[in-house]
């Protein structure tokens, strides 16, 4: 699994796993235990620089300096909401950037990542999905972007009774691009967020959300971490959910066939994702199909009210017809949760911040 891209040759060890950083340092004559001491200091200490590993030899560290990078991207932007969601413009050395969120929730800290430049999937409502796919991130972007939040919850967040800084403690495949079409990367930063050794993230609070792609999901059940997954559904019915995504050509009944294998591999409960639009997704018709589905498949709902994009036809519904709408499906059975937006007053809604970035960079 060498995490390269084309333009930089150099190794980028947020993307490999032990066994990899190991193969790699045999190519330089070190023996095993070397991986395990430069393991240690990027994922326990977080060390930046190889400058820092006193434990290696001089030779190994100019070595390294020359061969390989810990972390390749940098911050272009951060802006901090009123709720103290942050969130990041993560730039690679192609100038391809992508966003990552870190969203505070009392002792619960969650990091939104992306896992590709741009979307393929195109959400209407969406936008990252406004001008395609770029290309896939590595599994090493990926992992960056964790690791990067990660310090910056030790740094900002909340110390606890005891002074212990705050701990990074959730992470969710949410941001830009649609994680199982980049399964290979995605799988790959998965064992190194899950691992003793890496960052040690348990895996069930790992998320993977996807707008549903059922091959992809019967190979993730079958991968042996026990992450969590979500749907994103949107609309209850075939035609409505083609006109909202139009990616979303799987029926939903194979989906849901998926997803009910994912449980049954896995016994965990899948969650959909339902954006409440005003006057499109959110009537009595829908809610009932919507509990019907949940009588169908092991699952919880969580709906979220839109978050208006620019020059996109859609409305945020006003709290009161999103509670409604939640009522109806509770009265029908379901265990339907009503999310609060985070962020809302730093281009929250996905893809803004990087469009906002793009826009500015072709207009100057
Ligand atoms: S909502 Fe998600 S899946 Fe849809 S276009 Fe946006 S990033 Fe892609």
């Amino acid at each position: 699994m060498l995490d390269m891209l084309s333009d930089d040759r150099r190794l980028h060890l947020l993307g490999l796993d032990r066994v990899a950083l190991r193969d790699a340092l045999a190519a330089m004559d070190e023996p095993p235990f070397r991986a395990d001491q430069i393991l240690d200091w990027i994922y326990a200490k977080d060390a930046e620089s190889f400058a820092v590993m006193s434990n290696l030899s001089k030779r190994l560290r100019e070595r390294l300096e020359r061969d390989a990078v810990i972390s390749r991207g940098r911050v272009a932007a951060e802006s901090v909401a009123s709720d103290l969601t942050r969130k990041l413009l993560m730039t690679w050395p192609d100038g391809q950037s992508v966003e990552t969120v870190w969203i505070p929730e009392s002792d619960r800290h969650t990091v939104c990542v992306s896992s590709q430049v741009g979307c393929p999937v195109g959400c209407r409502f969406c936008a990252s999905g406004l001008d395609g796919v770029k290309r896939n991130l590595t599994a090493g972007e990926i992992v960056e972007q964790v690791w990067r939040v990660r310090r910056l919850v030790a740094e900002h967040g909340p110390a606890d009774e005891q002074g212990k800084p705050a701990r990074l403690t959730n992470v969710v495949f949410m941001g830009m691009g649609e994680p199982l079409a980049n399964y290979d990367n995605v799988i790959a930063a998965i064992r190194v967020l899950n691992a003793p050794w890496g960052l040690n993230i348990g895996a069930r609070r790992i998320t993977v959300s996807t707008v549903g792609l059922p091959q992809q999901i019967r190979r993730l059940a079958r991968e042996g971490v026990q992450i969590n997954l979500a749907l994103s559904l949107h609309a209850p019915e075939q035609a409505l959910r083609r006109e909202l995504i139009p990616w979303g050509k799987v029926p939903i009944e194979d989906l849901l066939s998926a997803c009910d294998d994912f449980f049954q591999q896995t016994g965990r409960e899948i969650t959909l994702e339902y954006v409440l639009l005003e006057g499109v997704n959110m009537a009595p018709t829908h809610a009932a199909r919507l509990a019907a589905i949940c009588r169908r498949l092991r699952c919880n709902v969580n709906l979220l009210r839109y978050n208006p994009v620019a020059g996109l036809p859609y409305t945020r519904p006003s709290a009161e017809a999103a509670q409604a709408f939640q009522r109806e499906l509770r009265e029908r059975g379901v265990n339907a949760h009503l999310r609060r937006s985070r962020g809302r007053d730093v281009d929250a809604a996905c893809g803004q911040l990087r469009r906002r970035a793009v826009e500015a960079a072709e207009a100057g």
